[in-house]
């Protein structure tokens, strides 16, 4: 259970949101700044503002159009870098509306922050750990919005997996959200039969929520040399965090990740319904 803030200001939050959907946020929530002990001290909040309070968090989803399952020119655009501009333009909108109403505000990178990778195991079957400065799909889930399904993304009731994540650090005295169950198997993928763990050509994903990055990223193993790719890796992820920082955003600085079966094909996704029925009125209304 959450302890709200005794000053909890219930219409500087509803504001907020009005302004962040209006900015094009859609899912959204607050997350107690001092609930993200699953997460190591570096990536917390107050690691970044020292008197953080609230996170506030908000989703953007991906069109349907766009979220195919391998990189596709309107994956790129509008379900990955393109997208996440967007999502760093609205976290950074939402400070400075913080900001003017006299709080301190930051947002979050969303997605590839990447800022630095850490070999635990070499050999035939490498472990790997990619560091971020910030745990946005913990923040997400603290916030209510969604819980971490086996495909190691967050899964929300509405848009399953296909969206992205934007998050600002504040500490404004936001009303909170109630935390959702983290670091448990959700009962939806236990009645879903762990589809994505069937099709994910690299066989990174256990069952249990966590995925095995080196395969993940090399998507084939079986057609990877290993010691070629952890120092392809290495030489990619290499520098200061703030230099790593600064080459993810470059946008251009990192290839695509060019797999992404596990998000596109979560039956949580219910808006596929509407999906079917948009292609049909479509087609119906071509013929
Ligand atoms: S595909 Fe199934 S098992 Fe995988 S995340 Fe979605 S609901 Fe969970
Ligand atoms: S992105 Fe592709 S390779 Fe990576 S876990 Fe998902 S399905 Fe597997």
């Amino acid at each position: 259970m959450t302890t709200p803030h005794a000053d909890a200001n219930p219409v500087l939050t509803v504001d907020l949101f009005a302004f962040a959907r209006k900015e094009g946020a859609q899912l959204l929530g607050v997350a107690d700044a001092d609930n993200f002990d699953e997460t190591e001290p570096a990536k917390r909040p107050k690691a970044h503002m020292k008197n953080a309070r609230a996170v506030f968090v908000f989703t953007c989803r991906i069109p349907f159009a766009a979220a195919t399952p391998h990189a596709s020119p309107a994956y790129l655009q509008s379900g990955y870098y393109g997208l996440e501009a967007y999502i760093n333009k609205i976290s950074h909108r939402c400070s400075i509306w913080l900001e003017d109403r006299g709080y301190m505000a930051a947002g979050s990178p969303a997605g590839r922050d990447i800022t630095g990778l850490r070999v635990i195991e070499r050999g035939p079957s490498p472990k790997i750990e990619l560091l971020s400065s910030f745990d946005l799909r913990l923040a997400a889930v603290k916030a209510g919005i969604g819980q971490i399904g086996v495909n190691n993304n967050l899964i929300t009731a509405t848009h399953g997996s296909r969206l992205r994540l934007g998050a600002v650090i504040t500490n404004a005295p936001l009303v909170l959200n109630e935390p959702l169950e983290y670091g448990v198997v959700p009962d939806f993928c236990k009645q879903c039969g762990f589809r994505c763990v069937k099709s994910c050509p690299a066989k990174a994903l256990s069952g249990t929520g966590a995925v095995d990055h080196y395969r993940c990223m090399v998507i084939h193993p079986e057609k990877v040399n290993v010691d070629h790719a952890l120092v392809a890796f290495e030489k990619r992820y290499s520098g200061s965090p703030n230099q790593l920082a600064s080459k993810m955003m470059g946008f251009t600085q990192n290839a695509p990740h060019t797999c992404a079966r596990c998000i596109t094909l979560c039956p949580m996704d219910i808006s596929r319904e509407d999906r079917k029925n948009l292609l049909q009125a479509t087609a119906e209304a071509a013929a």
